[in-house]
């Protein structure tokens, strides 16, 4: 019997796309007070119109800013913000460096409130493009974690989760009004909870707050949300691989009620017991893209590879359930450059020309 089945494996990129040398340069610079808020912005706009054609010319058909005008993954609602201060948390990378997590004053005046909405980095990127746009905005776990150790007089711990649930959740619905095609929450600390704590006990208090931002949505909006995890990725080194994906991490955040998962995978050694655990724990609808470049490795993957990967991912995982993805951001931090833009692009490519031979070579067999 003639048969005419055809699928598409869905592939998108995290969100941050390495910002160029002079962009960079530019950011010191306006710091310094020497050029002027127009210069800046031009050259922020210079960047975002470059990424968004590069990632076009990739064949990407869901499109980022490449977060040029975000801080960090983690700052961007709080930079410039009067409530918090520089140096809380300090997080470890596996190369010895440290990223510090930013900290409430002690002097804040209630409520918190975010000083940016991811909302506005959409509305800058749809100046140049009509593909559909996908948006990251930091989770309120991460968030969290912004509360001393020590309580703040005038505002408890208590009354402050309240207020970040409130904004965190007013985060990604202005993204959802904005019309973006996705928002990913950035989960990076869910695996480093881990290492914090091995009892999953922090993981859980973590993975209860997300679900208590994500009960306020619809099943409709819920499909439109998306939980990126991995164990981070700066100066192309990570704070938490070390720990078991399978063990606590993956059943804990497949039971989060959003559509689509974007996991790091790519840089896993153990990748068949990923799958059959991703097996085991997926929901009928959820999507799990799974990432196929390591973004903290400069060696650029073959499509071939990226192929194997996804076929291999095939013989467990339903064709509509799954899709692929770089396995983190190429620069969370805007300052990292040690991974090129160049490079960037390369793995973007190689992903897009990797999936696209396995969708032929399952169009092929879903026919026979
Ligand atoms: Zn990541």
């Amino acid at each position: 019997m003639f048969q005419n089945i055809k699928v598409t494996i869905p592939t998108e990129n995290i969100g941050s796309i390495p910002r160029p040398k002079e962009l960079i340069d530019n950011i010191n610079s306006f710091k310094n007070g020497m050029i002027s808020k127009e210069q800046m912005d031009k050259a922020y706009e210079e960047s975002i119109k470059d990424t968004i054609e590069k990632l076009k010319k990739c064949g990407c058909s869901v499109v980022t800013d490449g977060e040029q005008l975000k801080p960090s993954f983690l700052t961007y609602p709080i930079s410039g913000s009067a409530q918090c201060e520089d140096n809380g948390l300090e997080i470890t990378f596996s190369d010895g460096h440290k990223r510090s997590v930013p900290i409430l004053s002690s002097l804040i005046q209630p409520p918190f409130k975010y000083k940016t909405y991811a909302k506005e980095y959409i509305d800058n990127a749809r100046k140049y493009t009509d593909l559909p746009i996908k948006q990251s905005v930091i989770s309120v776990s991460a968030m969290s974690l912004l509360y001393p150790s020590v309580s703040i007089n005038n505002y408890s711990r208590e009354q402050f989760i309240k207020d970040m649930l409130n904004e965190v959740e007013r985060d990604i619905r202005m993204c959802l009004e904005a019309g973006a095609q996705t928002v990913t929450i950035d989960c990076t600390e869910a695996r480093l909870a881990l290492k914090l704590d091995p009892s999953g006990d922090l993981l859980k208090q973590f993975i209860k707050l997300n679900d208590q931002v994500l009960t306020r949505f619809s099943p409709e909006e819920l499909k439109r949300i998306g939980i990126h995890s991995c164990p981070g990725a700066d100066h192309d080194s990570t704070h938490s691989m070390e720990v078991d994906y399978c063990r606590i991490l993956l059943p804990s955040l497949l039971q989060l009620p959003v559509g689509k998962f974007y996991l790091e995978f790519a840089a896993e050694s153990n990748k068949q017991d990923i799958i059959l655990c991703i097996s085991k724990n997926i929901r009928p609808e959820q999507i799990i893209f799974f990432g196929v470049t390591n973004v903290n490795d400069p060696r650029i993957e073959t499509p071939e590879e990226i192929r194997d990967m996804l076929l291999e991912i095939y013989k467990y995982i339903p064709i509509e359930q799954f899709g692929s993805c770089d396995d983190c951001g190429f620069s969370p931090f805007f300052d990292d450059l040690s991974t090129s833009r160049d490079i960037a692009f390369a793995k973007i490519d190689a992903r897009i020309k990797g999936t696209k031979l396995a969708e032929e070579i399952i169009n092929k067999h879903l026919n026979e």
